[in-house]
């Protein structure tokens, strides 16, 4: 067992007191140490769920979701690749504060240290049940695994599905091989893209992965375990494969999509979430569940139709503007998050960590972090507004640009862009030349954070 920052786990009398008097129960009956799933897919758009304007990828689960929970215009991940966007998510800070600012690849000499505390850690520590299916992306070498890193169970590919193995992972004696591979091939060093080991724990058990049903894979596995864990608090962490490249969806999908295999592997994943939550209702977990659906990081710029859509943002994957940050963002739990909302307040994935730790009477992690409890967003507290006085979107170590308000700055090789994006979501407009104060103040934002989170970093 690893040592973490965390305080002294609370005991289930504590959890109970503190989630009562911050949630607002009014009796015994309603006490409740609420699950949490975070369903987490891969380079989605934010326009590539049928609410968020989809033309035409049907995303009927994720509308129904929506229409019982609440869906976030102004969500944000805190960066626009895989690697960093995880980190954050699982430790709340932002990617760069913990040393992985930038995407790491097979048998990578570094990762997210074990040292900081994750959402699994803090949940663990205070009596969940801990999961993470799918794209785990920070860090393959032991002491880095999801197993090192908070949760009980894992199984799932350990980073891009555009990647190849990593030689060195522990072989289970039962290990599958797939597409006429063996061990003498797993063992070659050779670069196979899209030949990636699919392992449970910390060991292979197929290679390669059978990517065309990879979503049904992850979704019978969390079906499984929501059974299992069924009576006792759980968390489950599904970072979803799809629809990262090489692209791929089951035979049930394949080809159905007027928006070519991207919608298919889409659409795929929205029947995953149907079943989850059609799962949850089953077993009368809906009260007690907090679902959450949001996309690592912005679409790929890519040809023939294989990459996303983030419209009408501005830009990709990988860049510092709209489309590479924000993503569509849904959440659910039923009694709590008021049904059919909207809200247009700036959250963010770091928000997670903090909000889960209020809900769940968790204790914070010691070391410090970025996010801010975001439960009065999501509870639909009358007037409730973003924590967050400014976002910061860095690109690896460098900060790009920050948000306040409306107002967006960003500055790239010295180029300063202005832009407001209540009035313009799309970035088109620079306005900088007009409002030098309004630049200096953002710059003088960026420049304190900046320096200020450089002397912070932990790794
Ligand atoms: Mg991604």
């Amino acid at each position: 067992m690893k040592t973490k920052g965390l305080y002294l786990a609370a005991g289930i009398g504590a959890m109970t007191a503190t989630y009562c008097s911050l949630v607002g129960c009014t009796s015994k009956e309603e006490i409740k140490h609420p699950n949490v799933i975070i369903f987490f897919t891969d380079d989605q758009g934010y326009q590539d769920v049928g609410c968020f304007g989809s033309p035409l990828i049907k995303t009927p689960n994720l509308d129904q979701m929506a229409r019982d929970g609440m869906r976030f215009t102004d969500f944000y991940v805190a960066s626009s690749v895989s690697s960093p966007s995880r980190a954050a998510l699982l430790t709340g800070c932002y990617p760069q504060r913990v040393g992985v600012p930038d995407v790491l690849w097979p048998n990578s000499e570094t990762g997210l240290s074990n040292k900081e505390t994750t959402i699994a850690d803090m949940l663990k520590a205070n009596g969940y049940a801990t999961e993470c299916i799918g794209k785990w992306h920070v860090g393959d070498r032991p002491g880095y695994l999801p197993t090192s890193q908070g949760f009980d169970t894992y199984l799932g590919i350990p980073y891009s599905n555009d990647m190849s193995i990593n030689q060195n992972f522990k072989r289970s004696k039962d290990l599958v091989y797939n597409e006429g591979m063996n061990l003498d091939s797993l063992l070659e060093k050779k670069w196979r893209r899209g030949k990636v080991p699919l392992m449970k724990q910390d060991e292979v058990i197929e290679y390669p992965a059978d990517l065309d049903n990879i979503t049904r894979t992850y979704t019978k596995e969390a079906i499984r375990f929501i059974k299992e864990k069924k009576d006792s608090p759980f968390f489950l962490y599904l970072a979803q494969t799809m629809p990262h490249v090489p692209l791929h969806a089951s035979a049930a999908f394949s080809g159905k999509s007027p928006r070519g295999l991207y919608g298919d592997a889409v659409e795929e994943l929205d029947w995953s979430m149907g079943e989850i939550l059609r799962t949850l209702k089953e077993l009368g977990l809906e009260e007690n569940t907090l679902v959450i659906f949001t996309s690592d990081n912005g679409p790929w710029k890519l040809k023939d139709g294989k990459g996303g859509c983030a419209l009408p943002l501005r830009g990709f994957k990988g860049q510092t503007y709209e489309g590479g940050f924000r993503v569509p963002m849904i959440a659910k739990w039923v009694g709590k998050i008021p049904a059919g909302t909207t809200n247009h307040e700036v959250a963010s994935s770091i928000d997670f960590l903090p909000t889960i730790a209020r809900l769940t009477g968790a204790q914070l992690p010691a070391a410090k972090i970025d996010g801010l409890d975001i439960w009065p967003l999501l509870a639909g507290e009358k007037g409730a507004k973003t924590p967050h006085e400014s976002f910061f979107y860095y690109y690896k170590d460098e900060l790009q640009a920050v948000r306040s308000g409306d107002w967006k700055l960003r500055i790239v090789d010295g180029q300063e862009e202005l832009y407001n994006l209540k009035e313009e979501v799309s970035e088109s407009t620079n306005k900088a030349s007009e409002n030098p104060e309004i630049v200096k103040r953002l710059k003088q934002k960026m420049t304190r954070f900046d320096k200020q989170l450089q002397t912070e970093i932990r790794k």
